[in-house]
């Protein structure tokens, strides 16, 4: 590996899957597939290019210190983690979904927050639920969970959750109803700011074709 090689850190799932066409238009092929292979690190079909593959969560940070030039991870995972150490994201259109508040069919969500009683609510976007009920001026105890929120109504544990929705099915299956929606969610491209400006020539012509590719998933 020479110091010109570029690793861009992906997540398995959607994010993997949506990017391929985004690295296809820059001439890119990934070689190997990660739901098949159990291999961390993907060649591509340009030599100087590999995939990483990591925890959805993680992409920040592993950009963040380098260890990847670029990454691409949704909205909600730059919101939490901060974006400390990235080069302005672009929005790749990839990925989409929204964040929102849902609670037990049964729970009456307008009168709770017009009584100005603490909401419980159960989540795994502490950053932008804590925002969003302040903004409300809504008192509530955050309970950090790392998945299925769904659970959190139905077995006591809070009357809310904040989570990512995309079709509402998951919702009905619980029993659960949207009641606001927080924000529009989509993947974005993160770059390591070093990463820019030793490496900008090869990163500039990627970033380049996956701004133009994306532009017309709008
Ligand atoms: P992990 O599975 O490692 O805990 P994760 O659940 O965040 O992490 P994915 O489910 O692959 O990982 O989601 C990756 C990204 O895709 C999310 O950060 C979000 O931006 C987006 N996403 C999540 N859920 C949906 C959805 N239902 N529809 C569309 N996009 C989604
Ligand atoms: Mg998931």
């Amino acid at each position: 590996m020479t110091d010109q090689t570029i690793t861009l850190a992906l997540s398995k799932g959607r994010i993997f899957e949506e990017t391929l066409p985004l690295l296809k238009a820059a001439g890119i092929e990934v070689t190997e597939d990660p739901e098949k292979s159990r291999k961390l690190i993907l060649p591509t079909s340009d030599p100087q290019i590999r995939v990483v593959i990591v925890r959805a969560s993680d992409v920040p940070t592993y950009v963040q210190y380098g260890a990847a030039d670029f990454g691409v991870a949704g909205k909600d995972v730059l919101l939490e983690h901060g974006g400390e150490g990235l080069y302005q994201p672009i929005d790749l259109h990839i990925a989409k979904c929204r964040m929102s508040v849902a609670v037990h069919s049964g729970f009456d969500y307008a009168n709770a927050v017009r009584q100005g009683a603490r909401l419980r609510v159960a989540t795994k976007y502490v950053q932008v639920a804590r925002e969003h009920f302040a903004e409300k001026g809504v008192h509530v105890d955050l309970i950090k969970l790392y998945g299925s929120m769904e659970l959190g109504p139905l077995v006591g544990l809070s009357d809310a959750i904040v989570d990512l929705v995309s079709t509402g099915s998951t919702l009905r299956a619980n029993n659960l109803v949207e009641v606001e929606h927080i924000m529009d969610i989509s993947a974005r491209l993160v770059v390591n700011r070093a990463a820019l400006k030793l490496k900008r020539e090869k990163l500039q012509s990627i970033i380049d074709a996956f701004d133009r590719a994306s532009r017309s998933e709008k």
